[in-house]
């Protein structure tokens, strides 16, 4: 039986601008000169000893080398919005391809442990398929590395993402930074299959007595972790930094990767709302607390899912502190189900991605499964992913598989609909009404 709505609006845009490809586009390679993100045990705030410059492994030849325009295929540089066949972006689910890349005998191949670590990780990597969609295969090196530490604190685990791209086919903001895994499924195609998109590298010590005493990882997949760090916890806290949940600031405020903020960067304000990285670069920017969220959906879960008030405290303390300083959500605000990315585990168990979480990375371009975007006022390239949504209602319907969710921007909208299958429909941000003049 097909129902007909009515939706109401005031505004109605129609416009399909083809995406133009940039001239050329450019291979970097993240380098900086601190890790991406430590995550670490260390409750009473004790000087600790961080790991030096993590090195991503990669084929050294790509370095700093320009990829050829061709490597990427525009997958629908002439998209009828009727050929949903054409959707890049939304589809099926994510899924990973993990490399564990340690010797004989140690680490992801201990002869004891190795095979529950190897477990553990994949348990972790597939809850992340669960919950993301797109035609990637996401490539993962996970090692482990003895890195020290003593009774009371400990580095547990670091990771990053492997490259970052710029003004690739569909991108939807010019001259910003995306990191690979968003690349591959924004583009629909993987730029560059020689390269590990996440890095992921676990301190081996943490399992000895002399580093945290008794207490090591806990391997079980059950949540089950007693008094011992969950493994799999960790991993989905790694996992997400490599996903792109990942700055370029500096201590002195200053941002950038190759000269272009990463999109990350793009959403983070200060407390009057003001986006940092449109500020006179000052190392009050990004200590003192005084880093928030300012991405539609991430705060839209902060406001009404966790209750928060005030904007969504980014971890900004003063002073700085290398790989965990703005990749974090603030340690003390965060607790319970909302602490996976908070930067210190103390045993917290958490195998969901809140809705914070998942809101923050559908700010820098992530897509939910089985869901088709809208925005009134999208203009250009779109495919109904939360990176490039749809400009009208009926091409998300038309798209979305059965009990499938059409989630729609706030806007006004007129549009005359057939709906003749189950969907559900939602806001991203604010209440999404349907009918009512
Ligand atoms: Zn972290």
């Amino acid at each position: 039986m097909k129902t007909q709505y009515h939706l109401l609006c005031l505004l109605f845009l129609m416009s399909f601008h083809l995406f133009s490809l940039e001239p050329s586009l450019k291979i970097q390679l993240w380098a900086p000169d601190q890790p991406v993100d430590i995550l670490i045990y260390n409750p009473n705030n004790r000087p600790i000893d961080l790991p030096q410059p993590y090195t991503p492994a990669t084929i050294p030849e790509v370095y700093g080398q320009e990829i050829e325009e061709s490597q990427i295929e525009a997958v629908a540089q002439h998209m009828d919005y009727r050929k949903t066949e054409f959707v890049a972006a939304v589809g099926n689910n994510v899924s990973f391809s993990i490399t564990f890349n340690d010797g004989e005998g140690e680490g992801f191949f201990d002869r004891n442990l190795g095979r529950a670590r190897r477990d553990a990780f994949r348990f972790a990597a597939n809850i992340w398929a669960q919950n993301l969609q797109g035609p990637a295969e996401i490539s993962v090196q996970a090692t482990m590395t003895p890195r020290g530490g003593d009774q009371a604190s400990a580095v547990l685990a670091s990771a990053g993402a492997g490259q970052f791209w710029r003004n690739f086919n569909n991108a939807p903001i010019k001259d910003v930074q995306y990191p690979e895994c968003l690349v591959e499924i924004i583009s629909g195609k993987d730029p560059d299959t020689k390269t590990f998109e996440i890095n992921v590298d676990f301190n081996s010590d943490v399992d000895e007595n002399d580093v945290l005493g008794t207490r090591g990882f806990y391997y079980g997949t059950d949540g089950s972790n007693g008094n011992d760090f969950d493994f799999v916890t960790i991993t989905l806290h790694e996992l997400t930094h490599g996903l792109g949940f990942v700055h370029s600031f500096k201590p002195n405020g200053t941002h950038g990767l190759d000269g272009f903020m990463i999109i990350y960067d793009h959403f983070l304000v200060n407390r009057f709302g003001q986006r940092l990285t449109t500020l006179t670069a000052s190392p009050i920017n990004v200590t003192g607390n005084n880093v928030f969220w300012g991405g539609l959906l991430g705060l839209y879960a902060f406001n009404n899912d966790f209750g928060g008030t005030g904007g969504l405290p980014i971890h900004s303390p003063t002073p700085w502190v290398n790989g965990s300083s703005i990749s974090h959500l603030d340690e003390t605000t965060f607790t319970g189900d909302w602490e996976l990315m908070t930067p210190n585990n103390d045993g917290d168990v958490d195998h969901e991605p809140d809705t914070i979480v998942l809101g923050i990375l559908q700010d820098i371009g992530y897509s939910l499964p089985r869901s088709r975007y809208v925005n009134t006022n999208a203009t250009g390239f779109e495919d109904g992913s939360c990176a490039n949504p749809f400009n009208t209602v009926i091409e998300a319907l038309h798209s979305v598989p059965a009990n499938g969710f059409v989630r729609i921007f706030p806007g006004t909208y007129k549009e005359k609909l057939t709906i003749n299958k189950s969907v559900e429909v939602r806001s991203c941000g604010g209440i999404a009404v349907i009918g009512i003049q």
